[in-house]
């Protein structure tokens, strides 16, 4: 089949934050192979590349794109193992092509029984950008059970396989939006899964949602259900109606155990001893995969954003979250311009009154350097 090439296409239906301008041309690729046609285009007019899976952690500007976007739409799941799944102690493998939905895999797996991501449950996008930033929620990540990845290289159109160490996975990083960023389209996913349960229950809000309702064995269906609802009430699924976001607009900040104590101290002096209290309370003990710092704290950013009074600032027709100020909304007809204005003041204002710096997690598209710095500096 041939690649379905299609120009000055509008990429706001794209994207969850419903925001963006036009790309030089989409290329919806069926088959890794195809993707080599649309690396030809590219070429043949010099022209920059951009993978686009389900645009739920991008943010694209309103002057669009100007280059070649790939989006992957191959299809379907191969399971390996599944008999011996049946019996406990035994893992199933799964091969996941890059453009499945994400959640529908998850579903899937909970309806047989198969543990390891049903925490990751109701997360938008597609299971090949899952990887992008090693996606992470409710004491899970995608590193927990990634066996290994296929990928095409951008550059000469060759396949390869990804050990997941090759992937080098961490708190929302890895090797394709860190060191090796644009360098790859990601084919398929490849996951063990365990036949035995192996129940994640730890975070606080599970906790809660279970005891309110005095279930102390939750099956991995309720377990999904929950995880489903508890996300219902604190990231606004974007849906037409809503606006749109992109999820987290900023990551929960890492710091060595000595910055951490030093933010502290920041926080009592500036917002008084009950602020401080909540930092201490609320900060988790980073267990970001592959972190060698064994010391270091994660410090959740929506707490310095609520501590400096920026729940429901806005910009535009964009917004800080009222109630998750990690999410930034477009209240219907935002521009990027509007989401950037409300990011970089959020930026400067937690900079200004805490010392740390915010780092975005969706990727900018479509933006100059420039650009990036006007909107987001922390120096004005
Ligand atoms: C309401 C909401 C809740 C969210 N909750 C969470 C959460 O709990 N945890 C979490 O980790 N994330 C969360 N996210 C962020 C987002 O859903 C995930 O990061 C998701 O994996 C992105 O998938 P996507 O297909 O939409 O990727 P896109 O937004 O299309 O792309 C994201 C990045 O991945 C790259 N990319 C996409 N596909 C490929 C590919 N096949 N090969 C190479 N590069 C590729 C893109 O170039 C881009 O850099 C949330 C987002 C929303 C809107």
């Amino acid at each position: 089949m041939s690649l379905e090439i299609q120009q000055d296409v509008p990429l706001k239906p794209y994207t969850t934050f419903k925001i963006g301008g036009p790309a030089r041309y989409l290329c919806t690729v069926t088959a890794p192979e195809q993707a080599r046609d649309a690396i030809a285009l590219a070429r043949s007019q010099s022209l920059p590349m951009f993978v686009l899976g389900g645009g739920s952690n991008i943010l694209v500007s309103d002057a669009g794109f100007h280059g070649v976007v790939l989006h992957p739409a191959h299809l379907g799941v191969e399971v390996e193992g599944q008999e011996a799944a049946r019996h406990p102690e035994t893992s199933v493998r799964l091969h996941i092509k890059a453009g499945e939905p994400w959640d529908r895999v998850v579903g899937r797996t909970v309806e047989q029984g198969w543990w390891g991501i049903e925490n990751l449950s109701h997360i938008p996008g597609q299971s090949g950008a899952a990887l992008v930033q090693n996606i992470g929620a409710y004491g899970q990540q995608l590193s927990d059970v990634l066996e290994h990845a296929e990928v095409l290289r951008l550059s000469s159109g060759e396949l390869q396989t990804l050990a997941a160490g090759e992937c080098r996975l961490a708190y929302r990083r890895s090797i394709f939006n860190s060191t090796r960023r644009g360098e790859f389209l990601i084919s398929s996913i490849t996951l063990s899964l365990s036949a035995k349960p192996k129940p994640q229950l730890g975070y606080r809000d599970v906790q809660a949602y279970f005891a309110d309702r005095g279930n102390r064995q939750p099956s991995q269906r309720d377990i999904r259900e929950a995880i489903i609802q508890i996300r219902d009430r604190k990231f606004p699924y974007p849906r037409e109606e809503r606006g749109g976001n992109a999820g987290s607009f900023f990551k929960n900040p890492t710091l060595s155990a000595g910055e951490g104590q030093s933010l502290e101290a920041r926080v009592g002096a500036r917002f008084g001893h009950p602020a401080r209290d909540r930092l201490t309370a609320s900060r988790s003990r980073s267990g970001a995969a592959g972190s060698s710092a064994s010391d270091s704290v994660k410090v959740p950013a929506a707490l310095l954003i609520d501590l400096c009074g920026l729940k429901g600032f806005e910009a535009g027709r964009a917004q800080v979250n009222p109630s998750q100020p990690l999410v930034i909304l477009n209240q219907g007809g935002a521009t990027a311009d509007d989401v950037l204005c409300v990011a970089g003041h959020v930026r400067r204002t937690v900079y200004r009154e805490t010392g740390v710096v915010l780092e975005l997690e969706p990727e900018l598209v479509g933006f100059s350097r420039r650009e990036v710095n006007r909107y987001l500096g922390i120096g004005s």
